[in-house]
């Protein structure tokens, strides 16, 4: 037996990420593995909600616009994620989903290499990406392709037809990570522009946008860095191609002088331009408070600690459940895995759901992937201790066999 319950008990007394977890609202019987998917609530969050509502919203009305910087919001709030992400000031804006903003960047990388036609991507990448692409190919009518390959042969799919690489960085599914410097660089190497996403990187991992030499990227703020469901997502757009090509959600947001309102577009020349309209103020504002933790700790901790639990989980799945018939999906080594464990089972969806009924939230990604989120800000090494003795009673004790657990939800 390689850990126990006491031994891990004493990683956290000594964890220096520890005090973060008090920080979070966490329901009482419950491990959290899901995080990835939806990241825990900060505390903050409830009093400055109710700040925001009662006070901004409903005692200063618009003047709340300039009074309390909401127009600024993208902005200001870009500005302090470019510290997690490797990005300066002026190269990051939070708006909009990262599906739309993808759908922005895209059609701007495109407009920089007029000649080339295809946009390469991975086959079994986070959906939403892959048909955004294909939206904007059908949108453009100008012939272009997308090609897709998987992560091992991705290399070589980087031919000089490829007007822009648009990745993930962390599969959704696996976990796996691309190296984002060689592969940026084969890129360029190619001619091509490279996109990031980097939804399962944000908060999770150390990101260093400026040392790949990354054209753009986009990624979630409601994942790794809590900033609440459905809250806006990040855009990077590197500053030599900020002005250089114009993007088709040209709201007036985007405007060169938005309260001109003149009756012709006329782009900003910075980041602005990558805005399209009014936001969603209430959820933007309570982002930060996600944000403002994150700064707080330390990146290269968060990295050390979520290595750490990923082998704690497959260190005790291998002891207590072999035989179950889970397969590791992931990278067996750490430095190759983004902050997630998943393993496959022809059972996925009901063991999940027996499991949840456990008290143990992950969550199942179709056909057959029981995929755990490791968010160090807030997950123990007890929890995973926890989490792995319910998943060895839901097989022993036969629990996911009760026919509820087979019928699918709406969302899984
Ligand atoms: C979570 C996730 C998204 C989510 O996109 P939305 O626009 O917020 O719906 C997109 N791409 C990847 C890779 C993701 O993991």
């Amino acid at each position: 037996m390689p850990y126990s319950r006491q031994s891990l008990a004493k990683r956290d007394a000594k964890d220096p990420l520890g005090a973060f977890r008090d920080e979070f609202i966490l329901p009482r019987g419950v491990i959290y593995l899901d995080g990835n998917s939806l990241g825990a609530m900060p505390k903050a969050a409830m009093a400055r909600s109710q700040e925001l509502v009662s006070q901004e919203w409903g005692q200063d009305l618009i003047t709340s616009w300039n009074r309390h910087g909401w127009f600024d919001l993208p902005t200001r709030l870009g500005d302090k994620l470019a510290d997690l992400i490797g990005a300066k000031n002026g190269e990051v804006l939070i708006t909009d989903s990262t599906g739309i903003n993808l759908y922005k960047l895209l059609s701007m990388a495109l407009d920089l290499r007029p000649g080339r036609k295809v946009i390469l991507m991975e086959g079994s990448n986070f959906p939403t990406d892959n048909y955004m692409a294909q939206g904007l190919a059908r949108q453009l009518d100008r012939g272009h392709e997308i090609r897709f390959a998987e992560r091992e042969n991705m290399a070589v799919q980087i031919t000089p037809e490829v007007a822009v690489v648009a990745l993930t960085q962390v599969h959704y599914k696996t976990g796996a990570m691309f190296d984002m410097e060689a592969i940026t660089q084969m890129a360029h190497k190619a001619g091509a522009l490279i996109c990031w996403d980097l939804c399962h990187s944000a908060g999770a991992l150390p990101v260093d946008l400026a040392g790949a030499n990354a054209d753009f990227a986009v990624g979630c703020s409601y994942k790794f860095l809590n900033g609440g469901p459905g809250a806006p997502a990040f855009l990077y757009v590197a500053k030599r191609h900020q002005g250089k090509a114009t993007q088709p959600l040209s709201g007036w947001w985007s405007h060169a002088d938005p309260f001109a309102f003149e009756r012709d577009y006329r782009p900003a020349g910075d980041i602005h331009q990558m805005l399209s309209g009014t936001q969603p103020i209430l959820s933007l504002t309570v982002m930060e408070c996600g944000l403002d933790m994150m700064l707080r700790a330390d990146m290269d901790a968060i990295r050390q600690k979520s290595m750490a639990l990923g082998d704690v989980f497959i260190g005790l799945m291998a002891a207590h459940c072999a035989g179950s018939g889970f397969a590791l999906a992931s990278h067996p080594s750490a430095q190759e895995r983004g902050s997630q464990v998943s393993f496959t089972h022809p059972h996925g969806y009901a063991i999940m759901q027996a499991l949840i009924d456990q008290g143990v939230i992950g969550d199942f990604r179709a056909p057959d992937i029981l995929r755990f989120g490791l968010t160090p800000l807030y997950t123990r090494y007890v929890d995973i201790w926890g989490a792995v003795e319910a998943i060895k009673t839901v097989m022993d004790q036969n629990l996911w066999q009760d026919p509820r657990y087979a019928r699918r939800a709406r969302v899984t």
